[in-house]
């Protein structure tokens, strides 16, 4: 599928020993990323609605990580999957009267444009489960070689007890995975299984279900699979950073780890790196809730996408967090602050400024303290009465390319 366009981004290097640290929710402690070749994979969404400001903070954290790595001399490369077949598609399209694929293709054009407002750098691969659908056939029977797979009538599930690790990533019990499981699409309590947290790989022709031949009979794809087939196909047998929201540590996130460590005998993701839930009105805005807030409604309503950037940025990516338009608000202000400063010919020296900014952002993407440096920096442009005296000189210039390149933000 084709990604959203690229944007034109400066091309600005900091010359810092680069120490990246990121909490790693495998090791459950701050790790700090060596690796100069990144192979980055973070869950795209399932296009059954408009994008909310849940989404718009986990993509955002994730294009700040990569442009952080990136302006630090590391390569990244970047997937990203869209689920387009799955069941709340479906159930939404019934619903709605729609044809499914048509719902999924308005949602994704949507996605799209809001992911290039907001300037999310596009994944080099953004990869749908439809045109997925050979990578996960040969995934399964990659899964089947292995001994991993059974079938409950005509449906096929993956085995957890083939992974020795299940369980490492999340650091849960027992009873609790099997509750989250059953909240989150699983089938805990389906006979035939051999344990509860067994699951779906393909799943066997329903009637009015779209399917596609396979192997192992028509069928679809289960979303697990879908990630690990489109992750291990675009970036080899393991992965740097596997990411997504806090929502997807189990139980896809551990099950797409198992499925990929048995399949290839090796570990998955080095890193798992998981984004907070965003709260509106105090409730976690969510489709099922109906609470939500999107991204093109506010962008319709003339609001800057730079200020809705911002305002995700303004508190740390791993809290939970609410939503609210005094936030909004806020970042309105922040943003007018710094165009006010950024349009002085020349501000106070910008060594330092950037300096702190990159330490902030190496430490587990502390964005609240990043944008302080910013503020402070912006603040004395404004107050210094002689900074328009030299117009020769200026490293406001310099330093609104680097916004731009970390930040994302265009001043
Ligand atoms: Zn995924």
């Amino acid at each position: 599928m084709q990604s959203w366009t690229s944007l034109s981004v400066p091309n600005y290097k900091v010359k810092v020993d680069s120490k990246v640290r990121i909490w790693d929710t495998e090791a459950q402690a701050i790790a700090e990323v060596t690796e100069t070749e990144i192979k980055l994979y973070v869950c795209g969404i399932t296009p059954y609605d408009a994008t909310h400001m849940g989404h718009a903070a986990t993509y955002i954290t994730f294009d700040l990580l990569q442009r952080l790595l990136m302006i630090q001399g590391r390569n990244v490369s970047y997937v990203q999957n869209i689920t387009d077949v799955d069941d709340p598609l479906l159930e939404r399209a019934i619903r709605d009267n729609l044809d499914w694929r048509d719902l999924a293709t308005k949602e994704i054009e949507l996605f799209k444009d809001d992911m290039s407002a907001l300037r999310v750098l596009p994944p080099q691969h953004y990869i749908g489960a439809v045109e997925a659908i050979p990578l996960v056939i040969k995934a399964i029977e990659k899964l089947i070689d292995k001994g991993a797979v059974y079938k409950i009538d005509h449906d096929l599930y993956f085995d957890i007890s083939s992974d020795l690790n299940f369980g490492d990533r999340s650091h849960l019990s027992i009873d609790q995975m099997i509750e989250i499981f059953a909240q989150r699409g699983g089938d805990p309590t389906l006979v035939g299984k051999r344990n509860k947290l067994d699951c779906l790989l393909w799943r066997a022709h329903r009637e009015g279900e779209p399917s596609w031949d396979s192997p192992f009979g028509a069928g679809r794809p289960g979303w697990h699979i879908e990630c690990t087939a489109i992750a291990l196909e675009y970036l080899g047998s393991s992965i740097t950073i596997q990411g997504g929201g806090s929502d997807l540590i189990f139980p896809h996130h551990e099950m797409c780890a198992a499925q990929g460590e048995v399949m290839n005998n090796a570990t998955f993701a080095q890193y798992f790196m998981h984004t907070g839930m965003i709260g509106y009105q105090g409730e976690k805005m969510s489709k099922s809730k109906g609470n939500l807030v999107f991204v093109s409604r506010l962008r319709e309503a003339g609001i800057d996408a730079m200020a809705i950037r911002l305002a995700l940025l303004a508190n740390h990516y791993r809290s939970d967090r609410e939503w609210d338009d005094a936030l909004l608000q806020d970042a309105t202000d922040r943003l007018a602050k710094w165009r006010k400063g950024f349009a002085k010919p020349e501000g106070p020296e910008i060594e330092a400024t950037i300096s702190n900014v990159v330490d902030a952002l190496n430490n587990d993407l502390d964005t609240t303290k990043a944008l302080a440096h910013i503020d402070s920096w912006a603040e004395k442009a404004i107050a210094d009465s002689n900074s328009e005296k030299n117009s020769k000189l200026s490293n406001t210039g310099t330093l609104a390319r680097f916004v731009d390149s970390v930040l994302g933000i265009a001043i």
